[in-house]
């Protein structure tokens, strides 16, 4: 198995998330529009050929972690077929997913059978008529039902992704946090991020810091960190004293983890972003179709990772008016 390629800050990339749509069940206000977005076309998107040969070059290139997420994975047609056929790539360390939970009753089974080993799933609020303003669908009780079939399914630990909105859902910190008393889950409280086109000019006021959700986090009950934290990507985890599960932090705004990402994103029609926040594309998809062979297309992917930016600049809100996509269309 091949070293991971490293990049001009010496950090090691192994770490790949694989947009597979930009399809969505869901609207939520932070991510999508109200009416939807324009489809890409078939031929846009990659094809299960393309990704599983994507997957193929860059495990040989030392990639061994890959997430498949979306827009909505699971309504990607034949999802599980495609998750067995990457889970079978040579080299590959870890497959995970990342779904808004809608669909989970009925794939949870079937995406531990194509092996899948660790899932996230979206939840910002444990109030349905919240759920259903947020993510402008009525679905909470199908998510809260996804949840249950994950862990009969096996899943352990369960991650639970929670968007923080000031005067939104920052009410539910605490019920959100509480699961932990009660489940081995992990909570995790992600910092709103502003993308353009985006959610609309109140950003500022909805915004949230993680300072601030640990602080509310810590007038709980006692909280220790967790030894593991630093394995944990972007996350710093927590523990409520005798919880059986932990609440995480990320703070892709407020604190940068640029010094230690060691991710890449391809979205669902063929793009490689070495940064969530930058605009830079490099066109794999083009690549693959034109015939390129396996260590070609794997030298235009090494060329962008020595090219991967320090640091985002998020803080700077004209910076933030640049970032070219939203989380549905990146691959989140
Ligand atoms: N549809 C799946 C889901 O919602 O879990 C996977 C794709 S979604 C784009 C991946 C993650 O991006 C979700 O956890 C979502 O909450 C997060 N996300 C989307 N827009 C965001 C924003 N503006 N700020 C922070 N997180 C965002
Ligand atoms: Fe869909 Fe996930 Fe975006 Fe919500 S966050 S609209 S579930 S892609």
């Amino acid at each position: 198995m091949p070293a991971p390629p490293v990049d001009s800050f010496e950090r090691k990339i192994d770490y790949l998330r694989l947009s597979v749509t930009d399809r969505c069940n869901l609207r939520c206000i932070y991510c999508m529009p109200s009416e939807g977005v324009p489809r890409l076309e078939h031929s846009e998107i990659l094809s299960y050929e393309e990704i599983a040969r994507l997957a193929h070059i860059v495990t040989g290139m030392g990639i061994s972690k890959i997430r498949v997420t979306g827009g909505e994975p699971l309504v990607r047609k034949d999802i599980l077929n495609l998750c067995a056929r990457i889970s079978r790539t040579p080299g590959l360390k870890s497959l995970s997913i990342t779904t808004n939970g809608v669909m989970l009753a009925e794939f949870a089974e079937g995406l531990w059978e194509a092996g899948i080993r660790r899932i996230n799933i979206s939840l910002d609020t444990l109030q349905p008529e919240k759920f259903a303003a947020i993510a402008r669908r009525d679905f909470f009780d199908r998510v809260w039902a996804g949840i249950a079939a994950a862990e009969k399914a096996g899943f352990s630990p369960i991650k639970l992704n929670a968007v923080v909105m000031r005067g939104i859902n920052d009410d539910e910190i605490e019920a959100l946090a509480g699961l932990t008393f009660r489940h081995p889950y992990h909570v995790r409280f992600i910092e709103f991020m502003q993308f353009n086109p985006g959610p609309g000019g109140d950003y500022d006021k909805k915004f949230i810091s993680s300072i601030e959700i640990l602080e509310r986090l810590r007038r709980i009950a006692p909280l220790d960190l967790c030894g593991d934290s630093q394995s944990n990507g972007p996350a710093l985890h927590y523990q409520f004293r005798g919880a059986p599960g932990k609440v995480g932090i990320i703070s892709p705004v407020s604190n940068h983890f640029c010094p230690t990402c060691n991710r890449l994103r391809v979205t669902s029609d063929g793009k490689l972003r070495t940064c969530l926040f930058s605009a830079e594309e490099t066109d794999v998809r083009k690549a693959l179709r034109l015939g390129l062979p396996d260590d070609e297309v794997a030298g235009i992917i090494r060329r962008a990772i020595a090219e991967k930016p320090e640091k985002h600049h998020l803080e700077n809100p004209v910076f933030r008016k640049c970032i070219s996509r939203q989380m549905f269309s990146i691959g989140g």
